[in-house]
């Protein structure tokens, strides 16, 4: 008998019947003789009503209060569940996060679990209950209902694996496992039987939303057996996020392909080049807590150089701003804006030892056309930035370079 814990997304819980088929699953692994702990999110669609719904009441809406309306959409989930559950004779309970208590620090919409308090789960589910529990949400120490960021459903699960010691935590999606590059974009993209957790965190966290990077960061410390799984399959192993790369086997260079559309680019252009500079450009931007991603500094002329660095595109706006007092205190030139850029990165620990897969990148976009605006490189990971326009074209031309496609 192993305990586990299951985490079914948006679209899996989108309307009733998928709902239905959730219980079915979950009986069916009741059945089994496991003991089971089910995390869903809000059905499909319903985080996004939520927020938009808050726009139309307020122009900047308050976090504390935001969080109160867009943690409703899960709670409306483990209910509607429960019923379905026990409508086909098996016992469960719902808890909202404050009620489990997953106790959260304070930072509304993006708040970081600190603890959970595991007890009762256990003690319902020795009763013989499915405990359902709400995805994205928390409680801080104070009793403010706090969410998770976007696809934070994901380590709820996680962090609920974790501090019940499940035996496995399944992420159960629209898809059935995480996938050489996003199948809607390449849909010749190929299945993994397995990924590292370190590959897994960089796909994360260059935008392959399958799992939120937090899940894989807890998961990575925790040692949580971490599985992705599609809820509209009955059979399949999916893929297993693994701590050891197989040493039986030879490492693929590259593993898979992530990108994201939503950046922008800015540069301050005729900046002084002197000590010091970066810092009275980047400091004010930090400060505006701004996350600013790629960096570059090109070589300077005339005692003046330009200084570009890509954002979130949502940022756009509030970093001009910014700007604007520090290219008067500096004295620069002018700030150009470019918000329709995007990032794809190659991610694979292969790369550490096989050289040459920049210039097979670079190459390759080059025989497309694609100009390549910026660089960054870390062990197992190169991106480049890219005009939006070419980004699936990028994707799909580096995804047949690599050899992704074939076994
Ligand atoms: P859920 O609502 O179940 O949390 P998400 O939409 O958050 O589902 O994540 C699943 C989606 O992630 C897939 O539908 C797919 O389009 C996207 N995706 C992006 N990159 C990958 C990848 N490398 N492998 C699989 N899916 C990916
Ligand atoms: N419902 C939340 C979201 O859409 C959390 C999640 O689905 O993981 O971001
Ligand atoms: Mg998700």
């Amino acid at each position: 008998m192993a305990l586990i814990v299951q985490k079914y997304g948006g679209t899996s819980v989108g309307n009733p019947e998928r709902i239905k088929n959730v219980a079915r699953k979950v009986a069916k692994f009741q059945a089994q003789g496991h003991k089971v702990v089910v995390v869903v999110s809000a059905m499909s669609g319903e985080t996004n009503r939520l927020i938009a719904l808050t726009k139309e009441v307020a122009t900047h809406p308050d976090a504390r209060e935001l969080d109160v309306v867009v943690s409703t959409g899960e709670q409306v989930t483990i209910g509607l569940l429960c019923m379905a559950l026990h409508d086909i004779g098996v016992k469960a309970k719902s808890y909202t996060g404050g009620q489990v208590r997953i106790l959260t620090d304070s930072a509304h919409t993006k708040a970081r679990i600190l603890n959970i308090d595991e007890a009762p789960i256990k003690k319902d589910l020795d009763e013989g209950n499915i405990v359902v529990v709400a995805g994205f949400q928390g409680v801080d120490e104070h009793g403010n209902i706090t969410t998770l960021g976007r696809g934070g459903s994901d380590t709820t699960g996680v962090a609920l694996a974790a501090a019940l010691k499940a035996d496995e935590c399944q992420i159960y999606t629209d898809v059935d496992g995480v996938y050489t590059t996003d199948p809607r974009v390449v849909p010749e993209a190929r299945k993994l039987d397995t990924i590292t957790f370190e590959e897994m965190l960089e796909l994360a966290s260059l935008g392959s939303k399958v799992l939120q990077i937090r899940s894989v960061e807890f998961a990575g410390k925790y040692k949580v057996k971490l599985r992705v799984l599609s809820s509209f399959q009955e059979e399949g192993e999916g893929t297993l996020i693994t701590v050891e790369e197989d040493q039986n086997m030879e490492q693929p260079v590259i593993s898979g392909i992530a990108f994201t559309r939503d950046e922008a680019k800015l540069t301050v252009l005729g900046v002084p080049d002197k000590p010091g500079i970066a810092y009275q450009i980047l400091g004010p931007v930090a400060d505006a807590n701004i996350d600013v991603d790629m960096i570059i500094q090109n070589i300077g002329h005339d005692g003046t150089t330009d200084f570009s660095f890509t954002i979130p595109r949502g940022e756009l706006d509030k970093t001009v701003k910014v700007l604007e007092t520090v290219r008067a205190h500096i004295g620069a030139r002018a700030i150009e804006a470019d918000k329709t850029m995007a990032k794809v990165s190659v991610v694979g620990v292969g790369m550490r030892s096989h050289p040459g897969v920049a210039s097979k990148m670079f190459r390759t976009l080059a025989e497309e056309g694609i100009n390549i605006q910026m660089i960054s490189t870390s062990e197992i990971k190169i991106s480049v930035v890219i005009e939006e326009k070419y980004l699936e074209l990028a994707v799909r031309v580096l995804h047949k370079a690599f050899g992704l496609e074939s076994a």
